[in-house]
């Protein structure tokens, strides 16, 4: 998992698509709303007052009145506020509509959802939108491509590249990364189109791993979350030889010449559980939620030799080394500082797979070792 930082060319881009019709005059999702709210005020209009069909549409009016005025900020909260609107949507909605009878629960739940899940599939192909007087194609594409997501951030261990198509005969469609729907779109159908509710991943993250099990904000990571990369390390763990009385072999581990080690992700605060405040002990249940989830610990125990290979190469490329190599090749060698050649900065962990892995494993053991 790596943080993905959201862009506020997506938040005002989106914010467009949401509350205004397109130049074409396709209509936008507030205008929706609004004729939703409408049509609820019609039928009272028509119903006889006082009696239960009154009553439940009337709650609908209200419930579409709410979402007409606040799906901009629905759909552009952030972290924090999506975590709100999640705990209050799973509290509210269902009490708002406990006395109605379950046949009335289930025909609003799924009269929201038929209407989120039709734009969500809109917005895969979208529509053009008018930004400064310019016209401009926005959707689950666009999106990707402005987010500049190379990898997938659940795993960081495959690729998400978006491929254009010119020629859709020739070449075929164009490609790009699955969108998650962090808290999943059935229950929670008004945040089918939250931009921070859609996370670009990679298919065996969507799909294979996270399928129909639930992510919440507030039990796992959203790689939005700029808290993320904070709050785990990967480290290598030595076995033990058992031909040599149990030793274990640090030279060959250290030098990256054996792969006879594991690898561990680990929460940032995992050494002094007793002493955690509540706030430590979410964020470390958060990322082992993440972990499991996403089935981090074996994905990564897959990845071993690539691991092993540029400990070796950090070992190899030491600063004398590159020094003398860039005396000798000044146009080919012109930075020596082993990170560059080696690992990525946290910016950098959306284009590189594994990347947050080296970064740890080399940082803790090459490049700032504690003892
Ligand atoms: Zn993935």
């Amino acid at each position: 998992m790596i943080y993905l930082e959201m862009k506020p060319d997506a938040l005002k881009y989106h914010l467009e698509y949401i509350s205004n019709n397109s130049p074409n005059n396709a209509t936008c999702l507030k205008e929706k709303l609004r004729k939703e709210r409408d049509k609820y005020i019609e039928l009272i209009s028509m119903s006889v007052r006082r009696t239960d069909e009154y009553r439940y549409l009337k709650k609908c009016k209200v419930l579409y009145y709410f979402l007409y005025t606040n799906i901009e900020k629905i759909a552009t909260a952030n972290i924090v506020e999506m975590e709100n609107y999640e705990k209050s949507f799973s509290y509210y909605f269902p009490k708002f509509f406990e006395d109605v009878g379950e046949d009335k629960y289930i025909e609003i739940s799924n009269n929201l959802k038929t209407l989120f899940e039709n734009e969500y599939k809109r917005f895969s192909k979208g529509y053009s939108i008018e930004i400064d007087k310019k016209k401009k194609r926005w959707n689950a594409y666009e999106y990707i491509k402005l987010l500049r997501i190379k990898v997938c951030p659940y795993c960081n261990a495959q690729f998400t590249l978006t491929i254009h198509s010119t020629n859709v005969e020739t070449e075929g469609g164009p490609s790009r990364a699955e969108l998650d729907h962090f808290i999943p779109k059935n229950e929670f159908p008004i945040f089918s189109m939250s931009l921070y509710n859609l996370v670009p991943s990679c298919k065996v993250c969507n799909q294979s791993l996270k399928h129909s099990r639930k992510t919440s904000f507030s039990t796992h990571f959203n790689p939005f979350d700029t808290e993320i990369n904070n709050q785990f390390y990967f480290s290598r763990q030595f076995k033990k030889y058992k031909k040599k009385r149990n030793k274990i072999n640090y030279v060959d581990a250290i030098l990256g010449e054996t792969n006879n080690f594991e690898i561990t992700i680990s929460p940032k605060n995992i050494f002094n559980n007793l002493s955690l405040t509540p706030e430590e002990k979410i964020l470390n249940k958060k990322v082992n939620n993440n972990i499991k989830l996403f089935r981090l610990k074996s994905i990564y125990n897959q990845h071993k030799d690539f691991i092993q290979e540029n400990i070796l190469k950090a070992r190899i490329y030491n600063e004398l080394y590159l020094q003398q190599l860039h005396l000798d090749f000044p146009n080919l060698i012109q930075n020596y500082d082993v990170r560059v050649l080696v690992t990525k900065e946290a910016s950098e962990f959306q284009y590189n797979i594994l990347s947050k892995a080296l970064h740890d494993i080399i940082e803790t053991e090459i490049l700032s070792p504690k003892i």
